[in-house]
């Protein structure tokens, strides 16, 4: 079983309808490289819905006390905040409502998809501090994701 953040999971499908399939570790040192491996060789894997640090961030060095220290770029979002734990929680609850998700939820990467592709609709919403065009290039690579997942 896997715990992570409804976007990290949506990132890995996103990240797939580019075709992107391998990762490698990255400096932070979270776990996503290995986290998407996991998902991607195996849907039928248990995902446990956490709002908080999921099993990404668990090894990350943004991770201290299990709040992210990091920062995002505002410089094309200037509504959202700069904190990325407080940007991270915004659009997760965003994600959990449009999904009907709780912290704690538990369900297989397969139904997971199947999830997002009955409820997703237009992203525009869930992302909407951030520029639209950006959202639509977003939101075509987030169906080919689910599409190939
Ligand atoms: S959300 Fe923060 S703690 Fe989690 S992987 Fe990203 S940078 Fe690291």
């Amino acid at each position: 079983m896997l715990t992570i953040k409804p976007h990290h999971f949506v990132d890995i499908l996103t990240a797939l309808g580019e075709g992107r399939r391998e990762y490698a570790p990255h400096p932070y040192g979270h776990a996503l490289h290995s986290v998407a491996a996991t998902i991607l060789a195996n849907p039928d894997v248990t995902l446990q819905i956490e709002l908080g640090a999921d099993d990404i961030c668990h090894p990350c060095r943004h991770n201290i006390g299990n709040r992210c220290d990091d920062t995002i770029d505002t410089s094309y979002r200037p509504n959202a905040p700069a904190s990325k734990q407080d940007w991270n929680l915004r659009i997760d609850r965003r994600w959990c409502q449009r999904l009907a998700l709780a912290q704690g939820n538990r369900l297989t990467a397969r139904q997971l998809c199947q999830r997002i592709r009955e409820r997703a609709g237009d992203i525009a919403d869930i992302y909407r501090e951030i520029p639209e065009d950006r959202t639509a290039q977003r939101q075509a690579k987030l169906e080919m994701g689910i599409a190939m997942y």
